[in-house]
């Protein structure tokens, strides 16, 4: 076996391979580097039985909180020991600047530390109104959670739902996508170098059909943690309807990043190009409608562009670069017909537009369209690559009709030194987060998650441990209050 071959299914800390198999990019170099195999129904049926003993006779449901809390600390050191290799993998496969990756998987092993410390501040409730009585309610684990992740942040947003998952007592399945799994699968391997027990966390590899689809319907995955498109986000919920398993979606965006006149105009420009350029552009966050009042336009317009194509575009494992390669050939074609179609509904082109010439990778330049019409369909539709929709207004009532003229409702930037026109701003947005005079900055105890189609439910600390618990309600008597007294003579 070739060493660039991986796993289809790591269970119960095991490789297990089989004969098919598909093929990873570097997309820098359009060039195929590993094969991973696929799990069928039968391999994603013993990762989730592997889960289900785990959980149940294995122990981990019942362990007490320190013991996870020294398992999850664990996951994190050895993450942290590793992050070099794991930066350089998921550099490779992603085509993510290298300089921008320690932080993602700096972030991976926070989140193990983070929800290791969270659980140790858990406490459920205890009702007392009523003195003959004492009614408490505890938050149990539920079973096995299927974890399903996308590929433009693989590891800090498999990681979020493992730490979240495993923290609060359940066991997982996870599986990676299958267009970037290379640093999930050797994560995952290193966690089974701690004393994690086997069939806590399992790993399935492969497309949506068969595996994702084969885990999504198997009939002991108990919930479903989904981060991805919103179309495949509809159809898992569809699914995971039919069997009326908890599911949780944190799906795509078109969000608005709205300049006021009243901005810090220097830092306004850095955000802007931060939220858009940042991890090449694919970012469910990605600040990809940028509304300029009218006032700053050109000003602002100029400011972009220059700064723009002074953006270092290059092999990702340069340090120096800022803009690599988009993550497959498709999403470089798909990029460059929404130029097509930008220029057909009379948009402007400020900057970038095509492909970067005479390169085999799958290099795209910065790129910025002012549009006419908040209605055109490079503003209601999720590129996901370094595009920007600069979208002009007069009135802030006009900012915020255009930034909630749009299906999805995920995150919204705004920039004013205004105090009362940012909290009407905040006010007025529809969007799961609002950032004000920052671009992302992710408080782990606060939730993430969108409205709209930008997904249903959301992640974070207390929003985890409301998803990955169920709530029982326990009442006793305190004394021997009386009972019904049927049939007594
Ligand atoms: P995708 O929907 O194509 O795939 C996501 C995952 O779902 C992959 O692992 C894929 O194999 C799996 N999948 C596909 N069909 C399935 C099925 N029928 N059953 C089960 N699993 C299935 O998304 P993508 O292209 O990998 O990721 C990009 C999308 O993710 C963008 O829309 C982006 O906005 C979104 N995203 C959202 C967030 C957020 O927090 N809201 C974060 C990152 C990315």
């Amino acid at each position: 076996m070739s060493k660039n071959q991986q796993p289809s299914a790591i269970v119960n800390g095991k490789p297990e391979y089989s004969g098919q198999n598909f093929e990873i990019y570097d997309p820098s170099l359009d060039e195929v580097i590993n094969a991973v195999g696929i799990a069928d129904a039968d391999s994603v049926d013993r990762a989730v039985v592997a889960a289900v003993n785990a959980f149940g006779a294995g122990g981990w449901a019942e362990s007490s909180v320190a013991y996870r809390q020294t398992i999850l600390r664990s996951c994190a050191d050895i993450i942290d020991k590793n992050r070099d290799e794991l930066v350089r993998l998921e550099s490779r496969n992603t085509g993510i600047p290298i300089a921008q990756l320690p932080r993602q998987v700096e972030r991976a092993a926070y989140n193990f530390r983070f929800f290791a410390e969270y659980i140790g501040q858990q406490s459920g409730q205890i009702y007392e109104q009523n003195p003959d009585y004492l009614t408490m309610v505890r938050r149990e684990p539920i079973g096995v959670a299927a974890l399903i992740a996308p590929w433009n942040a693989p590891l800090a947003l498999a990681t979020m739902k493992i730490a979240a998952a495993t923290a609060f007592g359940n066991c997982c399945v996870v599986k990676p996508s299958e267009i970037a799994p290379l640093g999930v699968i050797r994560m995952i391997e290193l966690l089974h170098e701690t004393d994690i027990p086997k069939g806590v966390v399992n790993l399935v590899n492969g497309p949506g059909d068969p595996t994702g689809e084969a885990l999504v319907n198997h009939p002991s995955v108990d919930l479903i943690s989904f981060t991805g498109g919103t179309e495949t986000g509809r159809r898992i919920m569809q699914d995971a309807g039919k069997r009326l398993v908890a599911s949780t979606m944190e799906l795509g965006g078109k969000s608005a990043n709205i300049i006021f006149e009243k901005c810090d105009f220097d830092r306004a420009v850095s955000g802007a190009l931060a939220s858009i350029f940042m991890n090449n552009g694919q970012q469910c966050l990605a600040g990809s409608r940028i509304l300029v009042q009218r006032s700053i336009l050109d000003k602002f317009i100029a400011a972009f562009r220059n700064r723009a194509e002074a953006i270092r575009i290059g092999d990702p494992g340069d340090t120096a670069t800022e803009l690599g390669p988009l993550v497959s050939s498709g999403q470089r074609d798909r990029f460059l017909r929404f130029v097509s179609e930008a220029e057909a509904d009379g948009g402007a082109l400020v900057t970038g537009g095509e492909a970067v010439a005479d390169v085999r990778g799958y290099y795209v330049k910065p790129t910025a369209v002012l549009v006419k019409s908040n209605r055109d369909r490079i503003c209601q539709e999720e590129i996901f690559g370094p595009f920007a929709a600069i979208i002009a207004f007069d009135t802030e009532a006009e900012a915020y009709a255009i930034a909630n003229d749009s299906r999805f409702g995920l995150v919204s930037y705004v920039w004013t030194q205004d105090v009362t026109q940012a909290m009407r701003a905040q006010n007025a947005i529809k969007a799961g987060v609002v950032w004000i005079n920052t671009s992302m900055v992710r408080e782990l105890r606060a939730p993430f998650g969108g409205v709209r189609d930008s997904g249903i439910g959301a992640e974070g600390g207390n929003a985890c441990a409301r998803f990955y618990t169920s709530e029982k309600t326990v009442t006793i008597p305190v004394d021997q209050p009386r009972l019904p007294a049927l049939g007594q003579v």
